[in-house]
């Protein structure tokens, strides 16, 4: 168990893409261990792998009363309406933008054990899943960010 440093922008591992996780081993249950160290002494509630320098398709969410991981996340279909909230990001201390999002999504994705999961996510956690998924793909807040 340990905190590990944030990278914040411009650091350019933030931009760039994260490789399909392909070893489901002690090192990965250790490294999505770590990433809840560091995100819960943050107050955090989404993190992503490339924010502590690991280009691998991880996230980690932890929001009241839900704490998962989702390796190798796909969003298979974006639905339900679309709304703006505010958002910050750990790499991005100082910023906050407001983002639209879509209310719903079906997600595909794997647990720490392999195994496939697939499920519906709507409200805030959906906000969270589609905010660390384009981390995944070098995507910060401010490439969506609408002008105040
Ligand atoms: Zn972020």
């Amino acid at each position: 168990m340990a905190i590990v440093d944030i990278l914040e922008y411009p650091h350019p591992v933030l931009r760039q893409k994260s490789e399909i996780v392909t070893q489901f081993d002690d090192g990965l249950t250790s490294l999505i261990v770590d990433m809840f160290d560091t995100m819960d002494s943050m107050k955090g509630i989404g993190l992503a792998a490339p924010q502590v320098g690991v280009l691998q398709q991880i996230i980690i969410i932890s929001f009241e009363s839900q704490s998962f991981e989702l390796i190798n996340p796909k969003i298979l279909e974006f639905s339900g309406k679309r709304d703006i909230q505010e958002e910050g990001c750990l790499s991005m201390p100082e910023v906050h933008v407001d983002v639209v999002r879509h209310n719903t999504i079906k997600v595909r994705a794997q647990k720490r054990d392999g195994k496939s999961i697939e499920f519906e996510s709507d409200g805030m956690i959906a906000r969270i899943i589609q905010h660390e998924v384009d981390h995944l793909d070098g995507i910060l807040i401010t490439d969506k960010g609408l002008p105040k």
